[in-house]
């Protein structure tokens, strides 16, 4: 697929890479909080809502200097609290993963399964810093990371201070953003924010996710997230517990996408599975066209049956060339933009 150079989708994330605009996790670094950090979470959580305003307010200004604690520290707190009673996806647990308890995605520690200069994503984001996380909210069948979604113990813990370091590192040897991914990236939040307060480089955020996330989670996105690289998989319940084990998911994502939006920008990937385009890619992209403004559309032909998908006679092949244009016309038709 051709892409335009410089999609206007992608407006501010170009205007970081030039210099112009700060990362958003920088303006939250920038703004003070005074206030008890002891608070209980009610009071906190109006506390960060109130700085999201002055967030807002100063978001394409001159950005300070990082505060000694900041609106992101009052983010790290919170998620922490999040991890005591886990909810960080729609799963919610409700398990206490700071005393060492796993959840269905079987995540306590944040585990890097692989970290790399990514070249193989979308044209305006390579070269990508890319963090691969062991776990996931999801178990696809067809998954193409199986070894390390569905192994949340494999990988190594790195510190915090430690990834910071290589974050910066990378960012002088080229990398345009980081991109947060697994798995899937949400039990990891706690310690990606934690990360982003040991770093200080004017580098992009990307969430790339399936975007199983519960409100709060997207709360404490907000002013983090730079660009939010969503993966839509399907287009209705029955597909996505049949072959994602996920319930209510059409609900909580298109919920997701719309916040989501107002938080950042947006790319849009769907990967195009045999045999599913009238019950998951034709209402996936109606959906989009009809409710989502400026966003990148990537509809991707690379499925191959990976893992289980042996064991499902629909998904059990790849895609036909014919499939895939008729997806991509379709896609087109709708006014999407690649
Ligand atoms: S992030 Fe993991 S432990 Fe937390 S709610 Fe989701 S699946 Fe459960």
């Amino acid at each position: 697929m051709i892409f335009e150079t410089k999609p206007s989708a992608l407006k501010r994330y170009f205007e970081i890479l030039d210099g112009k605009k700060t990362a958003r996790y920088l303006i939250c670094k920038s703004i003070e909080v005074s206030e008890n950090l002891n608070l209980d979470d009610d009071e906190l959580w109006k506390i960060h809502d109130d700085k999201m305003g002055e967030f807002y307010t100063g978001l394409d200004g001159n950005v300070g200097e990082t505060q000694r604690v900041s609106l992101l520290d009052l983010k790290i707190e919170l998620a922490k609290r999040i991890m005591k009673n886990c909810h960080f996806c729609e799963r919610r647990c409700g398990v206490n993963r700071l005393d060492g308890k796993k959840g269905y995605c079987g995540v306590t520690d944040s585990r890097v399964a692989s970290e790399f200069m990514h070249y193989g994503e979308e044209q305006e984001l390579v070269p990508s810093y890319t963090v691969f996380f062991s776990g996931c909210t999801f178990s696809c069948v067809y998954c193409q990371n199986w070894d390390i979604s569905q192994n949340p113990d494999s990988g190594v813990y790195a510190k915090p201070e430690i990834l910071a370091r290589i974050i910066e590192m990378r960012k002088e040897k080229g990398a345009k953003n980081t991109n947060w991914v697994g798995g899937d990236p949400t039990p990891n939040l706690a310690y990606i924010l934690e990360t982003l307060k040991h770093c200080d480089v004017n580098i992009a955020q990307l969430w790339n996710s399936n975007m199983y996330l519960t409100l709060d989670a997207l709360k404490l996105l907000d002013g983090i997230i730079d660009i939010y690289l969503t993966d839509f998989k399907y287009g209705n319940n029955e597909c996505a517990f049949r072959l994602s084990n996920v319930r209510e998911y059409w609900g909580i994502i298109t919920r997701n996408h719309h916040i989501a939006r107002k938080q950042g920008e947006m790319i849009i990937r769907h990967l195009v599975l045999p045999n599913h385009f009238e019950c998951c890619t034709k209402p996936i992209l109606e959906w989009i066209a009809k409710n989502l403004d400026d966003i990148r559309m990537n509809v991707m032909d690379q499925y191959r049956p990976e893992y289980k998908a042996g064991n499902y006679e629909d998904i059990n092949r790849r895609l036909t060339r014919e499939e895939f244009i008729k997806a991509y016309e379709f896609s087109k038709r709708l006014g999407l933009k690649p």
